[in-house]
């Protein structure tokens, strides 16, 4: 038996999530478009196999956040329009077909004097600053979004901005209200483009639609809104007991004897670390299933090994599937689990452990 960590990726649950979003969006407006964010290899799930199933199930574009990963895509085959959300690239987003982002004048400047020289059209989308504080034009924004749509060779195609706490709904909607007034503005002028701002937790605020959502999060099945029915988490990672030592009360586990059992017990040693984004923060806090039950993490996680309790599991074995994230019998272990344990968000969780792990795809 070799060492042996997997995550395995439901395509299927990815599809049913792509469903509800779309239920959602086109329940508002049918006209609404799904712009999917597949950004740090979506997720952790595998960007070509996710954006592969996506495009079947014509997604109106992939949101990615740098150019390396839009070429990606491309040379993977992927056709569908791509939006670059934090890039400034110039001759590649001609080469490679790509929508870039702009967040300030000078790239948009950029942009246009390369495609006036080549005589090339350009579809870009701008970013506004509306309450996040990252990116995007602050200043005299219909102005600039006016002199950018008037630029050469380029064509405004989507207004954007981000929520900075969708949770939140009173400062959202303000978020929301800088952005319609923006959209009024420059609509007395002529200018109609996307609006987008809304993310997945935004999905829920019927005026964070507008034209275009962009959905990360929900689309691999986990919500803000931990409580929320109708989606399901595309990813499990799991791995097999290494070892099994029967260890009399008063041993210490691990580093820095942060545990010392106060039983007669047995322990399972787990091939899985920080390195492999099981954060050391699990250390003493953590659990993982094994035939159906939870065990708890004790000991610090190691950069490769994790030890677990297993005493109150004596029929283990070595070679035993351990579940790390995902379902087994009566138990469940959610990213948002795992993010509670280790003082993050599911986000990370995803993004860590799914990087990290070999991946195998259900479809
Ligand atoms: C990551 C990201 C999203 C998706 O956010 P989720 O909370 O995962 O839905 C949307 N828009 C931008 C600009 C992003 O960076």
């Amino acid at each position: 038996m070799s060492r042996f960590l997997q995550a395995e990726i439901d395509l299927r649950a990815l599809i049913n999530n792509f469903h509800f979003i779309k239920s959602i969006v086109k329940d508002a407006n049918p006209k609404n478009k799904i712009i999917a964010i597949v950004k740090a290899d979506a997720y952790g799930h595998g960007v070509i196999e996710v954006s592969r199933t996506l495009e079947h199930l014509k997604v109106d574009y992939l949101g990615v956040a740098f150019y390396d990963e839009a070429v990606f895509l491309r040379e993977a085959g992927i056709n569908c329009p791509i939006l670059l959300l934090f890039d400034r690239e110039v001759e590649g987003v001609f080469k490679y077909n790509l929508t870039p982002v702009i967040f300030d004048i000078k790239y948009a400047e950029e942009l246009s004097n390369y495609a006036k020289r080549k005589n090339l059209m350009l579809s870009i989308h701008v970013k506004v600053e509306t309450g996040m504080g990252r990116l995007g034009l602050y200043e005299n924004i219909c102005e600039q979004i006016k002199k950018i749509a008037n630029m050469p060779n380029l064509k405004l195609e989507g207004v954007m901005s981000h929520l900075s706490v969708a949770e939140d709904y009173d400062w959202s909607l303000q978020q929301i209200n800088k952005l319609t007034e923006l959209k009024n503005c420059l609509k007395t002028i002529n200018i109609n483009p996307l609006f987008h701002i809304a993310n997945s937790a935004g999905l829920f605020f019927n005026k964070a639609l507008f034209d275009a959502v962009r959905p990360g999060l929900i689309l691999y099945g986990y919500a803000t809104n931990r409580s929320l029915q109708g989606i399901t988490p595309c990813m499990t990672v799991k791995t097999k007991i290494l070892d099994i030592r029967r260890l009399p009360k008063n041993t210490p586990i691990s580093y820095g004897k942060t545990f010392i059992t106060k039983r007669d017990s047995l322990i399972g040693v787990i091939p899985i670390g920080y390195a492999d984004g099981y954060f050391r923060r699990l250390s003493n806090r953590g659990f993982m299933i094994v035939r159906g039950k939870k065990a708890p993490v004790v000991g610090i996680v190691c950069m490769d090994i994790t030890m677990i309790d297993l005493t109150e599991i004596q029929e283990a074995k070595i070679g035993d599937e351990v579940i790390i994230l995902g379902s087994s019998g009566e138990e469940k272990i959610t990213a948002w689990d795992i993010a509670d344990w280790s003082d993050t968000i599911a986000y990370e969780v995803l993004t860590s452990l799914g990087s990290k792990a070999k991946r195998k795809y259900i479809y």
